[in-house]
């Protein structure tokens, strides 16, 4: 239900009754509103959550959550079109896109059900030890009351990979998706509390980072926050976290390279460095925003790059045939338009794109965007921008290539293309990034391990890892023998 606090499966305002705006961004128009949580909502969130997860969801059955999670896959699948729909409205992504994003939620509820119900670790594993007289177990058990954070550019995937994880675990959750793209995360909800899911292991609630995040964030009642957003937010809830000890996972930003050898086959290379700059408007954690060319081949590539670029259909995500959407939002569109400002005035070339694309003058469009001549201090090299916008550099040396893509606070992810399977190996192996492509770009396996390094953040989502995350590992060493220790049985001198 929109508008409301998803809250011990009870729809309510929040207690201020204020409520924020939901902005399609491909015409400016506001369609919904949300509540604007404050610590009250948050407190009655939490507290459910943690009714619920001392009331007996921490000792429910494997079996009764892959059941739960595969019937909200199943809800999702008969809803795809309007998740699709709601979702290409308030983040303004094309709904293809919106679509292929409800279709791999519902897979990763799948996964997370099949993982919940095969996982050895309720059980336990038992070591091998060198010593006869103990044996040792290693057990899992749910993590408790977690905080889930989610950014606005993947909102119902974001959502998914969080909320299913943390359900196949054994905990319950206080959702707080971005204060921008709040709805799909209700919409799930909605559909949550239809497949089953008893009163409190699920809660939502909507506001203002700020308010509702921090108030979240600080709260004694929480065990783990677990967020995906920017690097600055990162660092500041990691830092409110310290006082209570809570556990923390940080899915940050990220500036990644593709490198581009000489021997790839050009219109393929081509296709792979869009797709990695201008998929999701460029609005992807690993997104690749920086290219890295070999000089041999860069005149010829980065002309089939600009046609390339330019051919794009850009528009109103619910338009057939659009091929990439608005930014999401008034605040972000300046904010990556000051960055194409930047890149020009600190010297960088414009090969193509940089404006509002021809024919639209509403919205937050921007044409897809390349710059050539950059130079590694630039703002356009060095910061994430968030947006379409490409930063070329050419290299001579596979070294050279490997110090550039190392050259980033960042470590997120990176792509290699090259035919020459052992040099693209060779240089994969030393980046340092969490997610790495070999002659693709921006697949995500849902079973891999998913996170980055350095100013990345850490931790790591999807896949078995992304369930260990919201899990306590406790070993239970047992003696064995009849008899007992002895040690104060030493005969006395
Ligand atoms: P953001 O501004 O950091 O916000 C992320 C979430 O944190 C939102 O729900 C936000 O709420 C909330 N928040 C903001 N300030 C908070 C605070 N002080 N305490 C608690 N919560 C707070 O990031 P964004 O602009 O939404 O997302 C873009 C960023 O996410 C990019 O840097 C991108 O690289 C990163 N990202 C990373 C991954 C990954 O897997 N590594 C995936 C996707 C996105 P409000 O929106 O209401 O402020």
């Amino acid at each position: 239900m929109s508008g409301k606090l998803f809250i011990r499966n009870e729809w309510v305002d929040a207690v201020s009754g204020r409520t924020i705006p939901c902005i399609n961004p491909a015409d400016e128009t506001e369609f919904e509103r949300v509540p604007a949580a404050g610590p009250e909502d948050v407190g009655r969130a939490v507290n459910a959550a943690r009714a619920a997860f001392d009331g007996g969801w921490k000792r429910s059955s494997p079996e009764l959550r892959g059941k739960l999670l595969r019937e909200l896959a199943r809800n999702i699948r008969a809803a795809r079109e309007r998740l699709g729909q709601l979702e290409t409205r308030d983040n303004g992504k094309p709904l293809p896109e919106a679509l292929f994003d409800v279709d791999t939620a519902a897979q990763i509820f799948e996964m997370y059900a099949e993982l919940a119900e095969q996982f050895d670790g309720w059980h336990g594993t038992n070591l091998t030890l060198p010593v006869d007289y103990l044996q040792t177990t290693v057990k899992y058990q749910p993590l408790g009351v977690v905080a889930l954070i989610t950014p606005w550019n993947f909102p119902i995937e974001q959502f998914t990979w969080k909320v299913a994880a943390a359900i196949a675990a054994g905990c319950t959750c206080v959702v707080k998706p971005s204060e921008i793209t709040s709805l799909t995360a209700l919409a799930l909800a909605e559909l949550a509390q239809k497949s089953g899911f008893p009163p409190g292991i699920l809660n939502v609630i909507t506001g203002y980072g700020s308010e509702a995040g921090e108030a979240l964030v600080n709260h004694p009642g929480v065990d783990k926050i677990s967020f995906t957003g920017s690097t600055a937010t990162g660092r500041r809830i990691m830092s409110l976290a310290a006082p209570t000890l809570k556990r923390v996972s940080l899915e940050l930003g990220g500036k990644s390279p593709v490198i581009v050898f000489d021997d790839v086959k050009i219109d393929r290379a081509v296709e792979w460095v869009m797709f990695g700059a201008f998929v999701n408007q460029g609005q992807v954690c690993t997104s690749t925003s920086r290219l890295l060319l070999h000089e041999t081949i860069a005149p010829a590539f980065l002309e089939k790059l600009k046609k390339g670029a330019r051919s794009i259909v850009v528009g109103d995500g619910r338009t057939p045939g659009v091929q990439m959407g608005p930014l999401v939002g008034a605040e972000h569109y300046r904010k990556v338009t000051d960055y194409v400002a930047a890149g020009v005035r600190e010297g960088a070339e414009l090969l193509t794109g940089g404006g509002m694309p021809s024919g639209l003058n509403r919205g937050y469009f921007l044409e897809p965007t390349i710059f050539t001549n950059v130079e590694p201090h630039m703002s356009v090299w060095r910061d994430e921008i968030f947006g379409p916008v490409l930063s070329v550099k050419t290299f001579r040396t596979e070294e050279e290539a490997i110090a550039l893509a190392n050259d980033t606070d960042y470590g997120l992810a990176a792509t290699v293309l090259s035919e020459d399977t052992d040099r693209a190996e060779r240089v994969i192996d030393q980046i340092d990034a969490g997610i790495t492509w070999q002659n693709c770009n921006q697949m995500v396996v849902m079973q891999a391990p998913w996170g980055g390094m350095k100013k990345s953040g850490f931790g790591r989502e999807l896949g078995r890892w992304g369930m260990e995350a919201f899990l306590e590992i406790k070993q239970r060493t047992r003696w064995l023998p009849d008899a007992g220790l002895g040690w104060y049985q030493q005969p006395v001198p």
